[in-house]
């Protein structure tokens, strides 16, 4: 008998039927003889719904009461699902975050989980009980509703898989697995059957979606097994382990790609020391996360430099940075929003040379112009203009080959 937290992302329980369905798939497994947890998201749109409820009434809506309103799309799913699985003949009771006491800081909207009180939920799984938990919601120590930030409902299925040590963590959702690159905007890619949480965890925060960054890394931290697939069939998914020797082989694993970023360039900036703090500790005291910063030296003392936002405080950004510039005396402040990251994720980058070549030579050869890099031991990223995000994707998927088994590649 295992102990096994399934998740089931907001199409999964789109409506009615499909939570039925998921009901029936649940209780498949328990009798089967496991003790099952399920966390749920709320109906697909339902949490975009609300705040744009919110925003109906203000642009800027008070982060507490916010968090109070999204928060209410999981209440539903969990509800229904509890109505439906008590129809069926067998036992379940739905819990909101605070009931399960998913303990979390007080950033609102972006929420960290930091403790799960187990007690609650091995008592009703003793008693036979299935337990249907809201995903992407907490209580921080005042006993105010958190969300944990969009995708969020993964991050608490792993959270509660870890605390409960449980055996096995499903997330089921509306792909097979992880694949090679976003199977719906290429048509191409593949199903990935083992990848490792750092391969995840690269391709998650550079922009596939599939799985919630923070999720991935708890589970890396905690060593929760994870399986990855799809709500509509029962073909195996990606399993998400630690490394493995053969992942090596794989020079590159995933396309990924991420228009949610913007670029502010500052030109003829002085250079001479201090003056980076000057920018960026405002930014940073403003709460605003800087991804890439590149900086051109000129011939003279002066220099340029570049950096990434994301879009959503792009905004709140170039005020600070049109305020600065002026007090450090740079030629211009520009912005640029039409950008869009696009990278490669593989551990046998770490052994294999000749691949930033490759990718950059690819994109040149269709005409696209890279504004920005960067590179880490496991991925290469070039920012681009976004109109070409998608063209990008596909022809890096199909120069390293990821589209069958050809990846085993010998570059070198
Ligand atoms: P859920 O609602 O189940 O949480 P999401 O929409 O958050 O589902 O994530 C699944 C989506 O992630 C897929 O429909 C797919 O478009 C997108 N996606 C992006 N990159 C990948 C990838 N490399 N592998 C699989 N899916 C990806
Ligand atoms: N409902 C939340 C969202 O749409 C959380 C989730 O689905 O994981 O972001
Ligand atoms: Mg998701």
């Amino acid at each position: 008998m295992a102990l096994i937290v399934q998740k089931y992302g907001g199409t999964s329980v789109g409506d009615t039927e499909k939570i039925r369905r998921v009901v029936r798939r649940v209780i498949e497994t328990k009798k089967q003889g496991n003790d099952m947890v399920v966390v749920l998201s709320a109906m697909a749109g339902e949490t975009n719904k609300l705040i744009s409820l919110a925003h109906q009434i203000t642009e800027d809506p008070d982060p507490r009461e916010l968090d109070v309103l999204v928060s209410t799309g999981e209440q539903i799913t969990i509800a229904l699902f509890a109505i439906a699985a008590k129809t069926m003949g067998n036992d379940a009771r739905s819990f909101l975050g605070h009931q399960v006491r998913i303990l979390t800081d007080n950033a609102y909207g972006k929420a960290r989980i930091t403790d799960v009180d187990t007690s609650p939920i091995r008592e009703n799984l003793r008693q036979g009980c299935i337990v249907v938990i809201a995903g992407f919601q907490g209580i921080d120590a005042d006993g105010n509703i958190t969300t944990l930030g969009r995708g969020g409902s993964d991050t608490t299925a792993v959270a509660v898989a870890a605390a409960l040590d449980a055996d096995l963590c499903e997330i089921f959702t509306d792909v097979e697995g992880v694949f090679t690159t976003d199977p719906n905007i290429c048509s191409d890619a593949r199903k990935i059957d083992r990848i490792s949480y750092d391969e995840l965890l690269e391709m998650a925060s550079l922009g596939a979606k599939v799985m919630e960054i923070r999720s991935v890394e708890f589970a890396k931290r905690y060593n929760v097994p994870l399986h990855v697939r799809s709500s509509f069939n029962n073909n195996p998914g990606t399993m998400v382990v630690q490394e493995e020797k053969e992942m090596e082989d794989r020079v590159v694993t995933g396309v990924t790609y991420n228009k949610s970023e913007a670029r502010i360039t500052l030109t003829k900036v002085p250079d001479k020391p201090g003056i980076a703090a000057k920018i960026f500790t405002p930014i940073s005291d403003a709460n605003i996360a800087v991804d890439m910063i590149i900086q051109n030296t000129r011939a003279s003392d002066l220099t340029d430099l570049t950096f990434t936002v994301p879009k959503a405080d792009f905004k709140k950004a170039m005020e600070i940075v049109q305020r600065i510039g002026k007090e450090i005396g740079c030629e211009r402040v520009m912005g640029d929003e039409n950008i869009a990251k696009v990278s490669l994720i593989g551990l046998g980058m770490r052994n294999h040379v000749g691949i930033a070549g490759k990718m950059f030579g690819t994109l040149a050869a269709h005409n696209i112009n890279i504004m920005m890099i960067s590179t880490s031991e496991i991925k290469i990223s070039a920012v681009i203009d976004e109109k070409y995000t998608e063209l990008a994707v596909r022809v890096l998927h199909d120069a390293f080959e990821l589209g069958d088994t050809k990846n085993i590649l010998e570059t070198t």
